[in-house]
């Protein structure tokens, strides 16, 4: 079953080196979930070969350019194509202005619902959830309104053991509330759960935190997560300006995935002035070792732990 992120872009600011503004794709279970919308995320879904037309959730951080400028090119292809499956469209206040007033402007006819749902970037809370995730909102401190997301799978049902179907004859119509943790009576022998399962499947985790300056607070949010991307603008001797920009350091990401004791942390939305990134890659893991440097087109699955 699929957790996996594709980043379609991981530039900041502008477009640099053929690396493009901010967009991602996790498909949960073939659930596809974009996250932020720069300039070029069409154009990038087609080269990397997305669904876009099973993207049902868009989740958007913040409304500078490069997170924002490709969503109305998106929502606009839609409507060309027909689309009548809803969208849901998450983000800071204003979003829907910004949407609402480009289509107006652009006479745009929607053929599909448009459900905006705002996001309060002072609080974490819970945004969104379906029957397999939840997505909660991570505050984040940037120059306006940012918010983070957190994206959590539901927890699995436990597992029967096959043997006790036998052992206890149990009917298929008591398996449901056995694999939901119910006790079962067997001829008024009641059979404790415990005996008749095995432990669920360990639920997966992304946490996404772009853009934002150095912000503990975000750690017990985040605590444990698989994945954290979290944006590294700049390397630590440029702090004074990644202070002044609202951004983050390679060295603050890592130590920020450290301190939240993630599983793997992806850096992203480079300053243009890296072109080449391994700069960016040995700084962080100076701090967490467990890093890899964000590319576009890179698949970053989360596969199942063993539970100790
Ligand atoms: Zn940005
Ligand atoms: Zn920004």
């Amino acid at each position: 079953m699929r957790f996996e992120l594709t980043i379609l872009g991981c530039n900041s600011a502008i477009p640099a080196y053929d690396r493009n503004p901010t967009a991602q794709v996790l498909n949960i279970q073939e659930n596809l979930f974009l996250i932020d919308c720069g300039e070029g995320t069409q154009i990038q879904m087609s080269k990397f070969h997305i669904k876009r037309g099973k993207i049902n959730q868009i989740f958007i951080s913040h409304l500078h350019g490069d997170h924002v400028l490709g969503l109305v090119g998106l929502l606009n292809s839609y409507a060309l194509g027909g689309r009548t499956t809803p969208i849901d469209l998450f983000g800071p206040k204003d979003l829907e202005e910004f949407v609402t007033t480009s289509m107006r402007l652009m006479q745009n006819h929607s053929t599909f619902p448009l459900h905006f749902h705002e996001v309060d970037t002072e609080h974490n809370q819970l945004v969104f959830e379906n029957n397999l995730i939840t997505v909660h909102s991570i505050p984040l401190k940037h120059r306006i309104p940012t918010t983070g997301y957190l994206f959590k799978e539901k927890a699995y049902p436990l597992n029967i053991r096959p043997e006790k179907i036998t052992e206890h004859q149990i009917h298929y119509s008591h398996i449901k509330a056995i694999k939901a943790g119910a006790d079962y009576n067997d001829n008024g022998r009641i059979i404790p759960n415990a005996e008749l399962t095995l432990p669920a499947m360990p639920t997966r985790s992304y946490a996404y935190c772009s853009d934002t300056m150095y912000k503990e607070d975000i750690i017990p949010i985040i605590k444990g997560v698989d994945l954290l991307y979290h944006e590294t603008t700049f390397l630590h001797e440029e702090l004074e300006l990644a202070i002044r920009t609202q951004h983050s350091t390679a060295r603050q990401a890592a130590q920020i995935a450290q301190q939240a004791k993630v599983g793997k942390l992806i850096t992203g939305h480079y300053s243009s002035r890296y072109e080449d990134l391994e700069v960016v890659r040995v700084e962080a893991s100076q701090v967490f070792s467990n890093t890899v440097i964000g590319k576009e087109g890179e698949v970053y699955s989360v596969a199942f732990k063993q539970k100790n």
